[in-house]
């Protein structure tokens, strides 16, 4: 298979169907560097397969809409990473199911070179058929397992050189054959063949070579991409964290400005490595503070709600990672006031759903008793983190929608400052908001468990009880934010209540306009993080301009949801008996908005599978294969659902 890619000679073919969709209207304002600021109402073209149609600006914060040649995608946006053209426990149709309703998704070339392999993936007509997803792609160049598969990878002028982690076979990986994996697999989006470096590595030499490695190459895919009529190259922004005046970010950036006319995006890369975070924000600072404002930037691997909240006041509108998906996968769930450890004692006869406040199937239907319940008893471990990765997503999913209606709304800086305060409960720290004051903010209660005894001060104590199951994550000077920097379970050093606000936090915001060091008085705002169980209410659709958003998506009440999930928990043991085969289940499309259940029980079958995203349904006696008819244009899809991986679990 791999001889297959490397020979791969024969001339691309134009895409059916992508042509026609990929156009951009002529008469769009073409993008420009010359263009200082944007504002509502603004669109762009930036390339033939891209405009920006700016809906809404709020201090450097903008909410867009990007059209893609596969729909479109509207940000800020999250990614889920697919490597391998899944995500792992969620079917592909469920993810266009609200309330996940993901616009894009994250492909990895390197992983789809070894295997299934460009041919294979060319010969399915490109890897959305391949994987029956008909929204948007993104896909690496394959730069970033320079990184995280550093000890088998060699890298020279010509390209990298990787030893398979299968079966340690060679693979040269060029920036033409990054090109012309990725016109094979057909993303709408593609990222250059960069030079990453590990930001932390002490080697300025390797940063400078590195830099003008990038630019070298950036020529080179430029060179070799075959469909920039349908395809959307993005140039990588490298640099370490040299932000000074002439440094290494400023020479690679100049040199990628230079070729604006061929990059309808760009992204800053090199980033969440695990750098200290009082570097990690000023380089991405300084890099919206560069890059063409009429043009999407995309922060690669970073995937911290945290980072993501922060960084979207300096101007980002993408973001990608394996955090949320990996972390769910060890019962860990993320909730706005930080994580829940659910295989902790604390939560084995919690009668709560993960999170009152969230709309997703998981927390309609299920306690934290059970799901601990569930990951205490190895036999349903696969079930059960299939459960929490779905929740996770769909947080992931929440927040960014939280964020866009709030740029819309004019409210960004008060959603920044309500989210910095539910999270940090201590509020900001007294003394300066230096790296000294960071790193000492955080105590080290090792789990859920023990929660409450590392809290720490007089605010702590108060907060406690009602805390006492919730654990923040440490948001520390040396934590990593993104794909390499991921904490495993046990690398997680979650914290007490009481944490105060990290110094980082406080002077980025300071960068982005809005000061965090109080908390909002915006009562919309804040009911978004205090308020109690709502119904399905996460807004899907973009809201227009002004248009109160966010009042919109608290109104409404859940009640009965803990009922439900209590009475769930003893009820038939779903999600318990997972012994059927997953491997290939045919599900029919849905169309149409979701019922309510009003029950929240699921005692009417029928009920229940109009809301059991389709992968879960699967899991449940007497649901999977029920409900929802088929409509009558009969559309059904086969959904792979992932299969046990056999590679290392690395990007
Ligand atoms: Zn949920």
């Amino acid at each position: 298979m791999r001889a297959r890619i490397l020979s791969a000679t024969k001339a691309l073919t134009p895409r059916r169907g992508m042509a026609s969709s990929a156009s951009v209207a002529a008469d769009l304002t073409p993008a420009s560097l010359d263009v200082k600021a944007i504002k509502a109402g603004d669109h762009y073209r930036c390339g033939p397969a891209l405009s920006f149609e700016v809906e809404g600006v709020c201090g450097r914060a903008r909410a867009a809409t990007l059209h893609l040649p596969h729909g479109p995608l509207k940000t800020p946006v999250f990614m889920p990473v697919g490597t391998q053209g899944t995500i792992k426990g969620i079917s592909t149709l469920d993810l266009q199911i609200p309330p996940l309703d993901c616009e894009i998704i994250l492909g990895n070339t390197y992983h789809l070179g070894n295997r299934p392999g460009g041919d294979v993936l060319e010969h399915f007509g490109g890897l959305h058929k391949f994987m029956a997803w008909p929204r948007n792609i993104l896909t690496d160049s394959g730069g970033f397992q320079m990184v995280s598969l550093l000890a088998l990878a060699e890298i020279t002028e010509e390209g990298v050189n990787f030893a398979s982690p299968v079966d340690g076979s060679k693979m040269l990986l060029t920036p033409e054959m990054s090109m012309r994996l990725q016109n094979q697999i057909g993303a709408d989006i593609m990222m250059a063949l960069d030079d990453v470096v590990d930001s932390k590595t002490v080697n300025d030499e390797r940063f400078q070579e590195a830099c003008h490695r990038t630019l070298r190459w950036i020529d080179r895919c430029i060179g070799a991409h075959g469909r920039p009529g349908e395809q959307n190259l993005f140039g990588i922004t490298q640099g370490g964290l040299d932000v000074s005046p002439g440094g290494l970010r400023d020479v690679c950036m100049d040199g990628m400005l230079k070729r604006d006319a061929n990059l309808p995006g760009y992204a800053i890369g090199g980033l969440a490595g695990g750098e200290d975070k009082v570097y990690f924000w000023r380089v991405v600072d300084h890099g919206t503070a560069r890059l063409p404002q009429c043009k999407p930037r995309y922060l690669m691997g970073v995937g911290y709600p945290l980072d993501i909240v922060v960084c979207t006041g300096l101007g980002i509108d993408m973001y990608d990672c394996v955090y949320p998906t990996r972390t769910g996968r060890f019962g860990t769930a993320l909730v706005h006031s930080g994580l829940l450890k659910l295989k902790g004692a604390a939560f084995s006869s919690d009668d709560q759903p993960i999170d009152p406040t969230c709309a997703c199937y998981v927390c309609k239907h299920y306690t934290r008793a059970h799901l601990n319940l569930m990951l205490r008893a190895k036999e349903n471990s696969s079930n059960v983190a299939q459960l929490v990765t779905y929740h996770n997503i769909a947080y992931m999913m929440r927040l960014v929608r939280e964020m866009r209606a709030a740029i819309l709304d004019g409210t960004y800086a008060d959603y920044v400052r309500a989210f910095v305060h539910n999270m940090f409960p201590g509020g900001a720290p007294v003394a300066a908001t230096k790296v000294a004051a960071e790193t000492s903010a955080a105590p080290s209660a090792s789990s859920v468990d023990a929660a409450g005894v590392g809290g720490g001060g007089a605010a702590g104590a108060a907060a406690a009880a009602a805390a006492a199951a919730v654990v923040s994550p440490t948001y520390d000077a040396t934590a990593g934010s993104g794909a390499t920097g991921v904490p495993e379970e046990d690398a997680e050093r979650p914290a007490g209540p009481g944490l105060t606000i990290p110094g980082w936090v406080i002077d980025s915001c300071d960068a982005a306009g809005f000061d965090v060091r109080h908390n909002t008085t915006n009562a919309a705002v804040l009911a978004l993080f205090e308020g109690g169980p709502r119904a399905n209410s996460v807004p899907s659709a973009a809201p227009a301009p002004g248009s109160g958003t966010i009042r919109t998506a608290v109104a409404g009440g859940g009640a009965g949801r803990a009922t439900a999930a209590k009475s769930k928990a003893g009820a038939d043991g779903a999600g318990s008996r997972a012994e059927a085969d997953l491997s290939s289940v045919v599900v029919p499309m849905r169309k149409g908005p979701q019922k309510a259940d009003a029950s929240g029980s699921l005692s009417s079958a029928a009920a229940a599978a109009d809301d059991a995203p389709d992968s879960i349904r699967a899991h449940i006696p007497g649901l999977a294969g029920a409900g929802a008819a088929v409509p009558s244009d009969a559309s059904v899809l086969a959904v792979h659902l992932p299969q046990k991986r056999k590679t290392p679990d690395v990007l």
